[in-house]
């Protein structure tokens, strides 16, 4: 089968490889649409702790079953699904707990096993009995199952943020995952919510899609007292820091309600970790801090029902789609800015 191999760091080869062969508990899928993710990025060019080299890297992703080991239930041939790429070991303290994107064993598809940026892609038993393959509702397309990925880091990042009915909700960030989250939020019941973003063209693209109700640009106003003057000097319920900036965080602290919650959704880049804030912003606001990263299954179910739903709309967000042998050049405009999401068509 294709396949692209990260050979190693910024060593991308698009190659034959064998077309892997499932055990009795795996499924055997065949990729229809794979998005990167910036994840992928990263890991193209400084690799990843949990990346043994060669690797098919991907995870964002759907497609067709075409094999099903002879131990698999539920599941059959030419079902169409979208893998939850985390893999909970559903019995650690955290899984026992419902926290299974916190699991003390968690692997991941597209780091510790091969991706979807191939032709054909395994689904471990670990994957299969945790419930991460997720069939598609039959209005929804590959290419809204691969997003359900995203989605659902989106609907844990609102969860453990508790946007609720009534919320004034700011976004600092106008990437893909930013124009979701204005989506969820206002799916939440948010009645007001603020799009903060520096890009021209992420706003435009932000305003006409999502229709966020007051958009900030902070090279032309300043976002601190634009937001004080929007909640009558009270700063914003919730904050969804949805960008890599040790900046915005600092910002979001003084624009942040009292008892609000600032969600860090976004990591900080490995050399820039510190941030530095006056400690009794906190002390007297009574605020919240919160950090999220990835998903559990369930988010991913719950992310399928919003696609075909309609309440969430991710199609609009992609905006290049390009074939297996142009992973390279994808991958060059999802790290431009000029892009929101590159899907990869592995068999098309
Ligand atoms: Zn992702
Ligand atoms: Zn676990």
């Amino acid at each position: 089968m294709k396949a692209a191999v990260l050979k190693t760091i910024e060593n991308l080869k698009v190659e034959e490889i064998p077309k892997p062969v499932p055990s009795p508990g795996e499924i055997l899928i065949k990729i229809e649409a794979c998005t990167i993710c910036g994840t992928d990025i990263k890991a193209y060019h400084h690799g990843h702790k949990h990346i043994r080299f060669p690797r098919v890297t991907g995870h964002e992703l759907a497609g067709e079953i075409v094999e099903v080991g002879g131990k698999v239930k539920n599941y059959k041939l030419g079902q169409k699904v979208a893998v939850a790429p985390a893999i909970p070991c559903g019995s650690c303290y955290y899984c026992r707990r419902g926290m299974q994107s916190m699991c003390l064993n968690l692997k991941a598809i597209g780091y510790h096993y091969n991706g979807g940026f191939a032709e054909f892609m395994v689904v471990t038993e670990d994957a299969v009995k945790n419930g991460c393959v997720n069939l598609l509702h039959s209005n929804t397309s590959f290419e809204e199952g691969a997003l359900a990925e995203p989605l659902a880091c989106v609907i844990n990042g609102q969860e453990l943020s508790q946007i609720k009915l009534g919320d004034t909700v700011v976004i600092v960030g106008a990437g893909p995952l930013g124009c979701i989250h204005i989506q969820l939020a206002r799916v939440r019941g948010a009645t007001k919510v603020i799009l903060i973003e520096l890009s021209s063209s992420r706003i435009d693209f932000a305003a006409n899609f999502f229709k966020p109700d007051v958009i900030i640009n902070p090279s032309c106003d300043d976002a601190i007292s634009k937001i004080r003057k929007e909640t009558q000097g009270r700063g914003a319920d919730k904050i969804i820091v949805a960008c890599p900036s040790g900046k915005a965080q600092e910002d979001s602290l003084k624009m942040v309600s009292p008892r609000g919650i600032i969600n860090f959704f976004g990591g900080l880049p490995k050399d820039k970790p510190f941030i530095k804030f006056d400690s009794n912003l906190i002390h007297y606001g009574e605020f919240y801090v919160v950090g999220t990263h990835g998903s559990a299954p369930y988010h991913n179910k719950l992310a399928l029902q919003l696609i075909s739903s309609g309440r969430i709309k991710v199609d609009e967000l992609l905006t290049h789609r390009l074939p297996l042998s142009k992973l390279e050049e994808g991958i060059r405009l999802a790290e431009s800015g000029e892009s929101m999401k590159v899907v990869i068509y592995p068999v098309r």
